[in-house]
């Protein structure tokens, strides 16, 4: 078992001073000390854009993939080696807008994988375009008269594409999110967090201030059952989509590798997936 300081390694992140992705890194490495892993059991993937140089922040197996493709690999890495726990990661506009397609595919899949989008609601690396996540009217250099678009709701869409577990968090509260990324690893099957995570340089609306005032703690609400999708959806709807804590979770559905033959007992890179001389002579 690993203490946190052992996902530490000695690259300095070059995030801006007061980006919320400092405390994303802070927590996926808790999460997963607190989970009992150690450094080689942990894979980091991640997408382009500033979100995506947290996969060389973290000592553990890590790759900076292609913008929004890092659910693809992830879910390579995990066909490949089932004992590693994979960790997706990637911000808003490469997991919702460039990656939408496998991230909607990535959650109906349904592998144990758990997925962390870096949510600012705007493309940082960039410097500073709107992104599907952007409020309208939002002003930008892409969006100079506001944006006239309608602003994705990733959570609503995750749920009708059947999502197992669907989180949101705020990366200043970094202790749910922690408590948030254990529960994710553990799940079986896809998980989704989704992190409001405020880029401090170029989107000065959606600031700490902003979330600490519009956010909606779940913990308000004792009655509520995460297992019910109808609810889980009609919080969101009625919140703005500005629910945090476990928003719905199903543990009824297997995920996708531990259905699939021989899976478990032999992962698929060892697996001899040569066609038989009937199985070839049936194509
Ligand atoms: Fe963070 Fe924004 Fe700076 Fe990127 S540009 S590192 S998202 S504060
Ligand atoms: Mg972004």
């Amino acid at each position: 078992m690993a203490t946190f300081k052992e996902f530490r390694n000695n690259v300095k992140p070059n995030w801006c001073p007061g980006c919320g992705d400092f405390s994303i890194q802070a927590a996926i490495q808790r999460a997963a000390a607190n989970t009992g892993l150690t450094p080689e059991e942990l894979a980091v993937i991640s997408g382009i854009g500033c979100s995506g140089r947290i996969s060389g922040y973290i000592h553990a197996y890590g790759l900076h993939g292609i913008h929004g493709r890092a659910l693809p690999i992830a879910q390579g890495v995990k066909l490949a080696n089932r004992d590693l726990t994979v960790i997706a990661s990637g911000g808003d506009g490469d997991g919702f807008a460039i990656g939408m397609g496998h991230t909607i595919h990535a959650i109906r899949r349904n592998m144990n994988i758990t997925y962390i989008v870096m949510d600012n609601q705007i493309y940082g690396l960039t410097k500073g375009q709107t992104s599907p996540r952007s409020a309208e009217g939002f002003v930008t250099k892409s969006t100079p008269s506001g944006s006239i678009e309608t602003t994705l709701s990733p959570l609503e869409l995750a749920l009708s594409a059947g999502a197992t577990f669907v989180a949101q968090s705020f990366s200043s509260d970094i202790k749910q999110l922690t408590a948030l990324i254990e529960e994710g690893i553990k799940h079986e099957g896809f998980s989704i967090i989704n992190v409001f995570s405020p880029c401090v340089t170029f989107n000065k609306v959606n600031t700490y201030e902003w979330f600490k005032e519009n956010i909606v703690n779940l913990d308000s609400f004792p009655d509520y059952d995460p297992s019910n999708r109808i609810q889980a959806m009609t919080k969101l709807m009625e919140t703005g989509g500005l629910l945090t804590g476990l928003i719905y979770q199903d543990q009824s559905r297997k995920s996708y590798e531990n259905q699939i033959q021989g899976f478990k007992e032999t992962p698929l890179a060892q697996q001899d997936l040569a066609l038989t001389e009937e199985q070839f002579d049936h194509l």
